[in-house]
């Protein structure tokens, strides 16, 4: 579980990007951080994983102060997935995956062939194992991505608008993909959009934050339809 404790942020030139902002993330919950550009969503993610450190109050991993681990040893338990995947362009498919276990020190076998797993687990070929990323589509490269965040197992997984550059058929199918997934992996995942049909669909709880960077509602999504 995640808390956020009345946690801002205020960025050197004096921005509040994030205004005392509490609230729970649940282990085997999608929390949806939503709202409009600049309403301090991504400002929020890079706080779970130290990226940067709020200005005032706290955020707990299970209770542990994030603050209080190095930021390498809490990027261990941490998935992250960006909207343009980020691969390494060089690497091929299955080496992108297998990044992280690869600097985890597990030998080369044993790391290929978790990534193989995790590519059949993201609904991708096997064959596109050792293509590199330029060879896939958006919709693919995404999948690579989310594959690549799970590689260590991660307690935690968190998503910065990862569907937002794919077209909308691919972008439903892989909304539909990452429900499935998160029933069977239990994750504490936290999901940032700035569609509220997305998070609507995809919360278990739904935050939605305004410009400046406070919460101007915690809902679950079924209420939010009703509206
Ligand atoms: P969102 O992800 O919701 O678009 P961000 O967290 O990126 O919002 O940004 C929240 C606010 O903080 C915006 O006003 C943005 O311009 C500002 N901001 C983001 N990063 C920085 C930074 N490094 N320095 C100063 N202001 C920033
Ligand atoms: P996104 O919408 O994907 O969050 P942004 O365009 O908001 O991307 O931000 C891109 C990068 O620029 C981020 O690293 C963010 O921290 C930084 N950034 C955003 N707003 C500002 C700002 N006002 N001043 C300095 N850096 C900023």
């Amino acid at each position: 579980m995640i808390t956020f404790d009345a946690v801002t942020k205020r960025y050197p030139d004096g921005t509040v990007a994030v205004d005392a902002l509490s609230l729970e993330a649940r282990t085997g919950e999608i929390t949806v951080l939503v709202g409009p550009s600049g309403c301090g969503k991504t400002t929020s993610l890079r706080m779970i994983n130290r990226m940067i450190d709020p200005s005032e109050g706290r955020i707990l991993l299970d209770g542990t102060p994030v603050q209080s681990v190095d930021p390498p040893v809490l990027r261990r338990g941490i998935g992250y997935v960006i909207q343009q995947a980020g691969l390494f362009p060089h690497r091929k498919v299955v080496d992108n995956i297998a990044t992280v276990p690869y600097l985890l020190g597990w030998d080369r076998k044993r790391a290929r062939g978790r990534a193989m797993e995790l590519l059949e687990r993201v609904g991708l070929d096997p064959g596109l194992a050792e293509r590199y990323p330029f060879q896939l589509s958006g919709g693919q490269q995404q999948r690579v991505g989310v594959a690549r965040a799970l590689a260590a197992d991660p307690p935690v997984l968190l998503m910065d608008e990862p569907f937002s550059a794919v077209d909308p058929v691919v972008r439903t199918s892989l909304q539909d993909e990452l429900i499935r997934l998160q029933a069977e992996l239990n994750k504490t995942i936290v999901f940032v959009t700035h569609d509220i049909d997305e998070a609507i669909k995809l919360g278990d709880q739904v935050a939605v934050l305004r410009v400046g960077g406070t919460l101007a509602q915690l809902a679950d999504p079924k209420t939010l339809l009703a509206e």
